[in-house]
Order: structure tokens, then sequence, then C-alpha cells
């Protein structure tokens, strides 16, 4: 298939193992951000065809799976509220809270929705004029934008019954988060495509020049992957710290200025909590004072439980990059895609359903 099998071939991925092979002269370990790149590291066998003393360890980049257990019972409170219709993305109603997941509570009568975008939640809202709308924001810099674009268009139609629950964060503050922790020594670090195409390579200038960590923004397919990693290991040896960028095709320097116009237009940093990693300063984004009619948080004042974790379950590690899903004792034997005990079983990039589907003990 054009455009997809030029970034699967064999004789070049061969290449590029032999080049990492040649070029890696000491132990390396690497944090891939995203759970995209982790599932299609999994998926394509890429860790083990890749030296032993190189490691690779999965991020926080799963926006799903790094929501905090007090943001998902604020999520559950919503949804009980009467009349109120609560739409998400498909991934997020399976995620146990400590007051049980959207999906048992749309069976247990609320109106929970799927949508495939914010815009369908607008459809939405326009259908049914009487009951507030409220779309799920769970995302980072790639799904805010188009969060905005929405609320901007509600503003523009004058649609009243449409609201947002802002749970959307900023991927930069983590990578900060965990590297100040010091919990996993990173010599460098596989950075998220999507992302970068929105916030743009600059954005990751910090890293060399901050904390003297290299970063090679790749993208999905087996080649963009192991010419970051190529990439990173050629770094290493240098002794160079650098933004590299193998996926020129996506990424710009600038990233995507109409994009980051919009988010800042509707949105501004705040604080915000993550699984695991817990409270990190202007993290997260809320919905400014200017479109404040449009904030669920805002709209809807709800008692918000404690906010506990599901006992065992160890996802905070996991996203912190110090603990590989296997070593979770509920790994398989009690957690599983069909009966999940924490998120990063439930999503589609979370680490965990990654580790289960393509079968690495
Ligand atoms: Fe959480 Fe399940 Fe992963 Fe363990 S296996 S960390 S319980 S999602």
């Amino acid at each position: 298939m054009k455009y997809i099998d030029e970034f699967r071939d064999p004789h070049l991925a061969r290449a590029l193992i032999g080049q990492i092979r040649k070029d890696l002269k000491q132990p390396l370990q690497l944090m891939e951000f995203c759970g995209g790149h982790t599932h299609a590291i999994l998926r394509f066998g890429i860790r083990t065809l890749l030296p032993e003393t190189l490691t690779m360890s999965s991020g926080p980049g799963c926006p799903v799976c790094v929501t905090s257990a007090s943001d998902l019972d604020h999520a559950m409170a919503l949804v009980r509220l009467p009349g109120v219709i609560l739409t998400t993305f498909g991934d997020m109603v399976k995620v146990p809270g400590s007051q049980g997941s959207l999906e048992k509570a749309r069976a247990d009568g609320a109106d929970v929705r799927i949508v495939y975008s914010p815009r369908d939640a607008i459809s939405l809202a326009k259908k049914t004029p009487d009951s507030p709308v409220i779309f799920l924001a769970v995302g980072f810099e790639t799904t805010a934008p188009g969060v905005a674009a929405s609320i901007l268009e509600a503003a523009q139609l004058g649609i009243r019954n449409f609201f947002a629950f802002s749970l959307h964060k900023l991927t930069s503050p983590a990578v900060r988060a965990i590297l100040d922790a010091g919990e996993v020594k990173l010599s460098g670090i596989v950075g998220p495509g999507h992302v970068t195409t929105v916030i743009g390579t600059k954005a990751w200038n910090f890293l060399p020049e901050e904390y003297h960590v290299p970063i090679a923004v790749a993208g999905f397919e087996p080649l963009d992957i192991l010419r970051a990693i190529s990439m990173l290991v050629l770094q290493v040896g240098e002794k160079k710290a650098r933004v590299d960028n193998a996926y020129s095709r996506s990424v710009l320097p600038q990233g995507n200025q109409t994009a980051l116009a919009i988010m800042n237009q509707v949105f501004e940093p705040c604080d915000a909590e993550w699984r695991g990693l817990g409270v990190i300063p202007r993290s997260g984004l809320r919905i400014r004072e200017e479109y404040a009619h449009f904030d669920a948080s805002r709209a809807f004042k709800v008692d918000v439980s404690s906010g506990a974790e599901r006992p065992g379950c160890r996802c905070g590690e996991v996203l912190r990059g110090i603990l590989l899903p296997r070593e979770c004792p509920l790994f398989r034997r009690v957690c599983t895609p069909e009966d999940p005990v924490g998120p990063c079983m439930v999503s589609a990039e979370g680490a965990c359903a990654a580790y289960y589907q393509y079968g690495e003990e």
C-alpha cells in the first residue's frame, strides 16, 4: 500500500537495526513517551530485534491512562445529574474508577454516548436543545485544538446547551516531571509524533538545553521508530544532545500554528492531576473565562468523592516507566481487556493492553 509499505520495508529495517548495533557503545535506556509508539513497537516486534543492552520503557503518553481517579469520579458525578447527556470517546467509557465506569453508569440508566469527535457532540446538542450535552474532553495537544474549535463553533452558533469538561493535558510538563523525579535514568526519548505535529520540534528544545537529554520525534511505522532509535543511539555515542526529527513528513519546527492559536484562544494552562505523577503545575488546559459558559466544571456543581485508586493496580508505575506491565501481579491473571482493573489495560494506547495484545511476557 502506497505510503505504508515503504515505511515497513524489511531490507531498510534490517539496515537500521545493523546501524543501531554498530553505533551502540554502551547500555542505553530509552523511553517512548507515546502509547501509540508502545503499541507499534510491540506489534512489529521491534523490541525483540534490538540489542539486549538497549532497553525501552513506556511513558505517560496515553491520555486515557493518565486521567486521574478523582477526575474520573468527577465525570461520574456529572453523568448522574438529571437530564445530562455525557459524550466521550470509546476508550473512556470502560475505564474503571472508584465509582465504577461510565459503561456501568450507562447500564444503570445514565445517558452516556460514544462520539467520534466533539463536533458530534455539537450536533447532538442541536438535536436535543432541552438537554445539557457535556463532552468529556480527554487528550493532549493533538485533540485540544479540535475541542477548542468546537467551543468556538458553539459560541458562534449560539448553542447554549453544549459544554466541555476539559481534562486536557500538556505533554512537556509530564516529561519534565519524569526527568525531575529521577526514578528512571533516561539516555534519550522517542518523541510523540502526533503531538509534535501540533507543538513543533522547537517545543522540545528544553530537553537538550536544560537536561542534556536527546530526543528524536518519530512517526508510527516501524522504520520511523527504528530511525528515531538510531538517531538517539548516534547522539549518545557522540555525547551530543539535540532534537532530531524522524517524522519530517508531518512535523515542522514551528508545529501547526493555526491549531496552536485556536487552542490558546479557548484554553489556558492550569495545574492538573496525572495518574501516577500527581499534580503537575501548568500541565492541564482549562477553558478561559471568556468561554466560561461552555465549561462543565463551572456550570455544574457536583460533590466529587475521594478518587481512590483500584486496589492492586500499578498503572501509575507503568506510566512513570519504572514497571513493565508483566511485572504487575494482576497482569493477565486478574486484569484483562475484558475485565480491566486499570486504564492501561483499557485504552488503545495503554501499555498493558499492548503487552496483552501482542503477547509479550
Ligand atoms: Fe493496572 Fe492492569 Fe496494568 Fe496492572 S495490568 S498496571 S492492574 S492496567
